[in-house]
């Protein structure tokens, strides 16, 4: 349920209400926006109705949470969420663009991929240390050493460090060094990994599972934002369908569809949507124009040569004329890129 506060109700009004929430057995988020405090309530709401809650000092209202995922919805949180991490500005009118390699390689690749994606206007640089990989035979990243040489690029032009995560017990370890961990597709419904990273502060990148609802998409989403961590951003990077012509298919009415929905910035991904470079430029531009509040794209000094996912990687020079496009699309569309 979600518990108006009236407007101007005293913080000791709306402690009392936390504590009584807690003293029913359930689970309060409090959350201040620009209009009212409401305070969204998780749990099994069974015995709550005798708790007299709408009766409280300070209380305007009481209300069901109708969607299944809770603080993620608009209901209880008109205003969009922005994400801030470094100098990753993600939503509220703002298009965040994360570029970089698939795989982090060497210090060379990824400097030179920093500096190449910060000149053409990118504010988050990604590349993958720990990657989760089809095969077991195939490059599975560098780990810490990667972590470390994601460090030095962030050192060397102040990107934000968009990293993945593949299993809990190494999210302290990359949380030391990502200024955004990224949950890749393939970990979507990991439920044990969405509570480690809910249990940090650190903004979480959370990709759709190639074969979820976007209804599922929220509830693993709500698993992060429960724990505590609400800078979470979604990121639709398509989806397993019988079309072959694509790696993927990237469903772009995902973009409002969750706009309508949930207050978490949408992020699209024509990278892994796609599966072809040639067809990246066209997809980022459709996703802004669509209302998208970030892409992540992957770039590559020579994309031939890639550890992974070379085929779907921009250059330097393709990633540029994507940035000049996009930015003239987000003109169009009133937005900031
Ligand atoms: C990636 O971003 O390199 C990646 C593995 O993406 P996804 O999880 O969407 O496949
Ligand atoms: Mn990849």
């Amino acid at each position: 349920m979600i518990i108006v506060m009236q407007a101007g109700a005293a913080e000791a009004q709306l402690a009392h209400v936390v504590a009584r929430v807690e003293g029913l057995g359930l689970k309060p988020h409090v959350i201040v926006g620009t209009e009212r405090t409401v305070v969204a309530v998780v749990g099994d709401e069974r015995g709550a109705a005798s708790g007299g809650l709408e009766t409280l000092p300070g209380v305007a209202s009481v209300m069901p949470i109708l969607a299944p995922y809770k603080v993620a919805s608009r209901e209880v949180q008109p205003e969009p969420t922005v994400v801030r991490a470094g100098s990753l500005v993600v939503g509220g009118g703002t298009v965040g663009v994360i570029a970089g390699p698939c795989s982090v390689e060497s210090r060379d690749q990824i400097v030179a991929t920093a500096a190449a994606v910060k000149a053409a206007g990118a504010t988050g640089l990604r590349g993958g240390a720990f990657k989760p990989r089809t095969s077991p035979y195939s490059f599975q990243g560098m780990k810490e050493r990667g972590l470390e040489l994601l460090a030095e690029a962030r050192a060397e032009t102040g990107l934000a460090i968009v990293t993945e995560v593949v299993s809990p017990e190494d999210v302290p370890l990359v949380a030391r060094y990502a200024d955004v961990l990224q949950i890749g597709a393939r970990n979507m419904q990991n439920y044990r990994l969405l509570e480690a990273v809910g249990r940090t502060q650190v903004a979480v990148l959370l990709k759709r599972g190639p074969a979820a609802t976007v209804e599922e998409l929220l509830l693993a989403a709500e698993y992060i934002l429960d724990g505590g961590n609400r800078q979470v951003m979604l990121c639709e990077r398509g989806i397993r369908t019988f079309e072959t012509h694509t790696r993927f298919t990237l469903p772009l009415a995902t973009v409002p569809w969750l706009h309508a929905r949930t207050h978490l910035p949408v992020v699209v991904d024509p990278s892994h949507g796609t599966g072809h470079s040639p067809l990246v430029e066209s997809m980022a531009a459709a996703a802004v124009a669509a209302g998208a509040d970030g892409l992540i794209v992957e770039v590559h000094p020579d994309p031939k040569c890639a550890a992974s996912d070379g085929g779907q990687t921009l250059d330097f020079a393709a990633f540029s004329r994507m940035m000049t496009v996009c930015r003239k699309v987000a003109e169009a569309v009133g937005r900031r890129l």
